[in-house]
């Protein structure tokens, strides 16, 4: 059994909604139990940023999944939220779901880099991932509480 944790985020449609579903279909991913949920965070867009702002939050996983078959079944949710992949990077999506850490696995392949590469410069993933594991010591990057600790949180909000 190995412990994830997942990003999710929308930024089109009914966003809140969308991530609000997103959890509980994580919760029925094959051999995988969602084990906690953070509380949602409306925040600036990051990359490109002429487009409407995001609901970001992290989840939790209990799997005993393989990374590369997670990381498939993420991407099949993600289809199934209406994601339509038109080759923009970081553009609007109704769903993404990123992997962040799977225990102490580290993966570098065309399709899979873990823990995630860009945790570190990101607070819409580092507020939400600080809620439920703080102390989580991302390889190569640092603890959770230290690397939220050197961002700007400004402008990122945390619903109730
Ligand atoms: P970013 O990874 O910077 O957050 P993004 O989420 O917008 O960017 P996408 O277009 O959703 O990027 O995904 C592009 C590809 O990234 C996916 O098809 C997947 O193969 C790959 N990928 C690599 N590492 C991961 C990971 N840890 N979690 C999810 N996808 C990953
Ligand atoms: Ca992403
Ligand atoms: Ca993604």
């Amino acid at each position: 059994m190995t412990t994830a944790y997942i990003a999710l985020g929308s930024n089109l449609g009914d966003a809140r909604g969308q991530v609000l579903a997103a959890f509980d279909a994580l919760d029925r991913l094959p051999h995988t139990r969602l084990t906690g949920r953070s509380p949602l965070y409306l925040t600036p867009p990051w990359g490109v940023l002429e487009q409407p702002s995001f609901i970001n939050a992290v989840a939790c996983l209990d799997t005993t999944l393989a990374p590369h078959a997670l990381l498939d079944a993420l991407l099949a949710t993600e289809r199934a939220a209406g994601r339509v992949r038109d080759g923009e990077r970081w553009g609007p999506r109704t769903l993404d779901l990123d992997i962040l850490h799977m225990d102490g696995t580290t993966v570098s392949d065309e399709r899979l880099a873990l823990p995630h590469p860009r945790i570190h410069e990101r607070a819409f993933v580092l507020l939400p991932l600080n809620d439920l594991a703080p102390d989580l010591l991302l390889p190569d990057q640092g603890r959770v509480s230290d690397l939220l600790a050197s961002l700007d949180v400004t402008g990122l909000e945390r619903l109730p």
